[in-house]
């Protein structure tokens, strides 16, 4: 490599992920070793039920470079990168699932790049033909129409296995978001960005973290956190129908006072009125979601809670 780090952190969300994470350590020790260079693996429990941080704390007890830290509760994937960004210390910070998905070798390429000058190297998943075919669809889907909707742009397939220089992790940390997306947090911080392609394995054991719900909520909360555009949206849908029932008045007043055939309208007018309050209920749905959020974010919590972590003077051993 052109130029090593100082030192380099992997941080790893972990919910519930006790099956994957030994044979993850045994996947990334040796990449870890061949890179020479002072290195921490930080394990971020988020909430486990299974024996995920008793697995972790093994690890830690058998090799000094894994650092760990334990939420109080499960504060989702996206809290849980964060909190591995706010408390790892390398030069360079690299984030990967737990479940194998993301293949430890491609460490040596995004290093590659960040010795070519760039501060971000994002990985795109490359969907093999094992794929679940709905969650390529509705992934597909989401980037469309959050790309569409928003004001930052997320490559279709994006994952959160990136590297980030230190001074992006400072950026980041100055941004307190009570519903992160980090994905879109990357791309609005702007800084040199760069792309590199992967095929995504299975998982290794255990299901998906991300019910559809979750995916759901997820989507929702890409879009809203970077754009009022849906906002916007709302008013040309207001104007529209408004219009719309102008039309409609001016058919009644017709209807009423020259034609004289008012009872003909029924149908027309009852249509109208179950769509403007189907527009009606969507739009305060709409104000609802920012309103919610706004509500959320003034309450000005902690993004997490840290219950314990063995996180310090990682680079001082
Ligand atoms: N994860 C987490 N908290 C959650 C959900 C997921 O820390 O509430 C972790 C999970 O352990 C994994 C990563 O986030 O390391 C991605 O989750 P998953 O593999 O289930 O998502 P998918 O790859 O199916 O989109
Ligand atoms: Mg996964």
């Amino acid at each position: 490599m052109k130029k090593p780090p100082k030192n380099i952190s992997i941080v790893i969300p972990c919910f519930n992920e006790d099956a994957c994470l030994n044979v993850l350590y045994e996947e990334l020790c040796p990449v870890m070793d061949k890179l020479s260079c002072p290195y921490e693996l930080i394990f971020v429990d988020d909430g486990s039920t299974d024996h995920t941080l008793e697995t972790i704390l093994l690890l830690s007890e058998q090799d000094f470079h894994v650092r760990w830290l334990s939420f109080s509760r499960n504060f989702g994937h996206q809290k849980a990168l964060k909190a591995g960004l706010d408390y790892s210390q390398g030069e360079v910070v690299i984030t990967m699932d737990a479940d194998m998905q993301h293949p430890s070798a491609l460490i040596f390429d995004m290093l590659a790049c960040w010795a070519d000058g760039y501060d971000i190297v994002d990985t795109i998943r490359i969907d093999s033909k094992q794929s679940n075919c709905f969650k390529t669809v509705s992934s597909r889907l989401f980037y469309r129409l959050m790309n569409f909707l928003s004001d930052v742009t997320v490559t279709e397939g994006c994952a959160d296995f990136r590297l980030l220089d230190r001074k992006v992790i400072e950026a980041l940390r100055g941004c307190r978001e009570e519903y992160l997306f980090l994905r879109g947090m990357v791309s609005w911080v702007g800084f040199h960005r760069k792309q590199i392609p992967y095929q995504a394995r299975m998982r290794y054991a255990g299901t998906t973290k991300y019910s559809l719900k979750k995916m759901i909520l997820f989507a929702i909360c890409g879009i809203t956190s970077f754009s009022i555009r849906p906002l916007r949206w709302a008013i040309l849908f207001a104007a529209f129908f408004a219009l719309l029932s102008i039309t409609e008045i001016i058919y009644v007043l017709y209807a009423v006072f020259i034609s004289g055939q008012a009872v003909t309208g029924w149908a027309s007018l009852a249509i109208l009125i179950s769509v403007l309050g189907a527009v009606i209920l969507l739009m305060l749905g709409i104000i609802g979601e920012y309103l919610g959020k706004m509500f959320m974010q003034c309450k000005n919590r902690p993004e997490y809670i840290v219950r314990s972590e063995n996180c310090s003077s990682s680079f001082n051993v």
